[in-house]
């Protein structure tokens, strides 16, 4: 295949990823935009499928208990000419540092709102992920179906706690038993909502057959909350959305699928497809760009057990550039180690395949050993390294112990080793013989008690540990050196030997960062 050729198959593909709070109706839209997508044909099929899966495989233990579908990785599918990847970001219970990494293989994300609540906590961690990263965000505000928020306080909760430009591309006409529909601020038609069965197809906003669906008040209202907001907001502007500074607002009902064609016509227009990457090629910087010959990526996320007789896992790797075929070789710059890649996993939304060939944007599922690890860099020649992904500051920490000292060393290699495949991090106390784990979500320390016992026969006890907080370091050496002798018994060191600060509370970190303006005490370190 030629180089162009190549290059025109990256630029079809848009792959991105849902944002959201738990109930904010990210499985829902998920769905729905498959549907639309033409990818499934009734809703509840991706529930029902993660179910299936569920009980006619042997997933690890706790997934099954929990009820975690690890199938809905990655969903696939071919909408209007172009191929979506969408990538699922666990959240609920699952909530862990492959919720933020996955974003990293993601070029845009849908910012999914709840109308009635607005910005929620989950939604703004992952939303500072995106922004850390540049990634360009959509908005669709889900659940109008339902009283929702004033519009325009939703779109001030945007500008101001995002202080990202939110441009209103729709504008509802009511919410809840009201809602009505909403107009369309580009094309000026007016979609009408009706509760249960196909919403009408939209209608001139000149049009009389308009009062079929709304009264001369509500017609009022929402002609008046159109042109307000037009004069109010910023137009939406292509570019700024790109950088990251603008975000086009959607309105909707998920669970009645209305806005879906909308927000998944939104996604084709505007969406990005893959961008040139940052790397080095043997310790020289470059760039390598989709259309590149060589197959290159990064391994995002290894999802660990899925057969436990096998010790199987699949590495989700993100493919940078090249065209990718079944059987290739593929050789990871950190380690050398180069691999037959025979049955590569594409995760389409109506079932998985074995993947013939993929592009840049894909993801394909690598079914290895253990061979594989986060964060590494895959490509052909193996000369290529992709900037490391990086580690996120632990929100709940652990002391572990072993009851049997004489295995602490045993207790030391197994986590080094959980913490080098991203399942939770480590940090070394400067003082002392502790081992301080971190995680983001609670399910890591589940995941990883399951692996001490059964890859490493290491029965592990976790406790309460004295500190809240974990921040990386920022600032000249000396300063950190300083700061490292006054602080001793705070200081510890991470899997990489770079410098911690181990906080008992956030007040303590807001007050240490006061007293010490020339370091900075930082929520992400990237590795590698
Ligand atoms: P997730 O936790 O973000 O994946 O949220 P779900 O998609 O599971 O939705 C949470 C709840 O909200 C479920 O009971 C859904 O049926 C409901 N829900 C989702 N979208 C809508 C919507 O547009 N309108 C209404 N009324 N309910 C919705």
């Amino acid at each position: 295949m030629s180089q162009s050729a190549i290059a025109a198959e990256a630029q079809r593909r848009r792959t991105f990823a849902i944002i959201s709070h738990p109930d904010a109706g990210k499985t829902t839209l998920t769905e729905n935009l498959l549907l639309a997508g033409g990818a499934i044909r009734a809703a509840g099929a991706v529930r029902a499928r993660g179910e299936n899966r569920r009980t006619r495989s042997d997933w690890m233990k706790i997934e099954r208990e929990r009820g975690i579908s690890v199938s809905a990785s990655v969903m696939t599918f071919d909408h209007a000419g172009l191929m979506f990847n969408l990538l699922d970001t666990p959240g609920h219970e699952d909530f862990s540092e492959d919720t933020y990494r996955t974003l990293t293989a993601a070029d845009a994300a849908v910012m999914v709102l709840d109308a009635a609540k607005g910005i929620e906590p989950q939604t703004l961690k992952l939303f500072e992920v995106c922004r850390l990263r540049d990634i360009p965000i959509v908005t669709f505000i889900n659940k109008m179906d339902r009283e929702a928020q004033d519009p325009f306080a939703l779109l001030d909760e945007i500008a101001s706690r995002l202080a990202l430009d939110p441009a209103p591309l729709y504008w509802p006409a009511g919410s809840g038993g009201r809602f009505k529909g909403m107009m369309d601020l580009r094309a000026q038609k007016f979609l009408p909502y009706t509760r249960g069965g196909e919403h009408p197809a939209a209608l001139p906003i000149n049009s009389n057959a308009i009062a079929q669906y709304l009264d001369p008040d509500e017609q009022g209202e929402v002609e008046e909350g159109a042109m307000l907001v037009q004069e109010a907001a910023k137009p939406f502007d292509v570019q700024s959305f790109l950088e990251g500074h603008m975000t086009p607002v959607f309105f909707g009902s998920a669970l009645r699928h209305f806005g879906i064609d909308q927000l998944l016509g939104g996604l084709a227009a505007y969406a990005p497809p893959p961008k040139p990457v940052a790397a080095e090629r043997n310790g020289q910087p470059t760039h390598v760009a989709p259309g590149d010959p060589e197959v290159s990526g990064f391994v995002f996320k290894v999802q660990a057990n899925m057969d436990p007789n096998h010790r199987d896992r699949i590495a989700f790797f993100r493919m940078t550039s090249g065209r990718f075929t079944r059987g290739m070789k593929l050789k990871a710059q950190n380690t050398g180690r180069q691999m037959s890649v025979n049955a590569p996993i594409m995760f389409f939304a109506s079932d998985r395949e074995l993947a013939e060939e993929a592009f840049a944007g894909d993801v394909i599922g690598i079914p290895n050993h253990g061979v594989l690890r986060v964060g590494d860099s895959l490509s052909e020649t193996g000369q290529l390294r992709f900037a490391g992904l990086p580690n996120f500051a632990p929100e709940i920490l652990r002391r572990v112990r072993v009851k049997d000292p004489l295995k602490a060393k045993h207790l030391r290699r197994a986590l080094e080793g959980l913490a080098e495949e991203g399942v939770t991090q480590l940090f070394r106390p400067n003082l002392g013989s502790d081992f301080i784990v971190g995680a983001v979500g609670q399910l890591q320390f589940e995941v990883m008690a399951d692996r001490l016992i059964n890859e490493y026969q290491l029965e592990a006890i976790f406790e309460e540990s004295p500190y809240a907080e974990a921040r990386w370091m920022g600032g000249t050496a000396a300063d950190i050196e300083d700061f490292d002798d006054k602080h001793k018994t705070a200081m510890a060191r991470d899997i990489d030997d770079q410098p911690v600060f181990l906080g008992k509370s956030s007040w303590e970190i807001g007050y240490v960062a006061d007293r010490y303006p020339k370091l900075q005490f930082l929520r992400t370190r990237e590795r590698g």
